[in-house]
């Protein structure tokens, strides 16, 4: 009887024992699992849910860019004092009623013309502009425009970066020189996924040298194709696959100018323009980019 009983405890410990060490296997093996999807995450390290819509809006001899990813939007300028209303109802159409960014790359006209229209019809979360000012009745309006909403102005600096939905941007020039405001230009990077936008604002040659230079699939083209931007060194180096001159028909300028348009045809982008095609719709899925002309 002694001898069986001591059998039955040992019996009854053993099982424990096995429960017990089930058990922690059973931790381990949920712990293994738990870890495995983390792993993944890491490796594909974009999940684009949304595809990217990027808006260059025809607005004559003047510049007016609308990204939408997700629930953002950011505005890029909005075109000459006269455009405003229709950059308004342009982004009104798309169903926006929000601007995360709204950017006035620098203090002409033709960039921030509309800005004090659009600041007034939306939700704005963040205006930007460069460190500059200037003593113009257009600037002046933006000001107030900015003022009337207790809006703050984020100047940028080189390297700031934000999301707009899935794409990350980042600052990439903005040189503050009195004697010349294009180079106070706010150039952004934009990427989504595997492709990428470069927004050069009226930037020149100056700030192409100063910036951290990458393979890029669509470039705004600097200073609506005026040969003071887009160096052959920095189109060598973006390579770019589509080019998107925001410019207008028969303006006084001469913009643009054909020595831009034989470097870009040279180095094999395909190029858009507003003069041409009107506004220029470019769709991203995060790998390749289709464009859409509404001429
Ligand atoms: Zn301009």
């Amino acid at each position: 009887m002694g001898k069986k009983r001591k059998n039955r405890k040992v019996q009854i410990l053993s099982t424990i024992i096995v429960l017990f060490i089930a058990l922690i296997f059973g931790l381990f093996s949920n712990e293994e699992l738990h870890q495995k999807p983390t792993t993944t995450n890491l490796v594909t390290n974009q999940d684009i849910t949304d595809n990217l819509e990027v808006y260059f809006i025809d607005v004559g001899q003047a510049d007016s860019i609308l990204i939408v990813n997700n629930d953002d939007a950011m505005l890029i300028d909005a075109g000459n004092n006269d455009d405003g209303e229709d950059v308004v109802n342009f982004i009104k159409e798309k169903g926006i009623q929000k601007l995360n960014y709204v950017i006035g790359t620098h203090p002409h006209e033709d960039h921030i013309g509309g800005l004090d229209d659009v600041i007034d019809s939306f939700e704005v979360e963040n205006v930007m502009l460069p460190d500059i000012t200037t003593n113009t009745k257009t600037f002046e309006d933006v000001i107030e425009s900015i003022e009337n909403k207790n809006l703050e102005i984020t100047i940028p600096k080189i390297g700031d970066t934000f999301t707009i939905g899935e794409a990350n941007c980042e600052v990439e020039s903005s040189i503050i020189d009195k004697s010349n405001l294009n180079l106070a230009s706010i150039v952004i990077r934009l990427e989504f996924g595997n492709t990428s936008f470069l927004f050069m604002g009226d930037a020149e040659e100056e700030n192409e040298e100063q910036m951290n230079l990458k393979t890029t699939t669509v470039l705004k083209v600097g200073h609506h194709g005026s040969t003071t931007s887009t160096s052959l060194d920095f189109l060598r180096q973006i390579n770019p696959q589509i080019a998107v001159i925001m410019v207008g028909k028969d303006n006084s300028y001469g913009h643009p100018e054909k020595e831009t348009l034989t470097k870009l045809n040279n180095i094999g982008s395909k190029i858009y323009r507003t003069d041409l095609n009107g506004t220029i719709t470019i769709i991203s899925d995060g790998n390749k980019c289709e464009v859409q002309t509404e001429k």
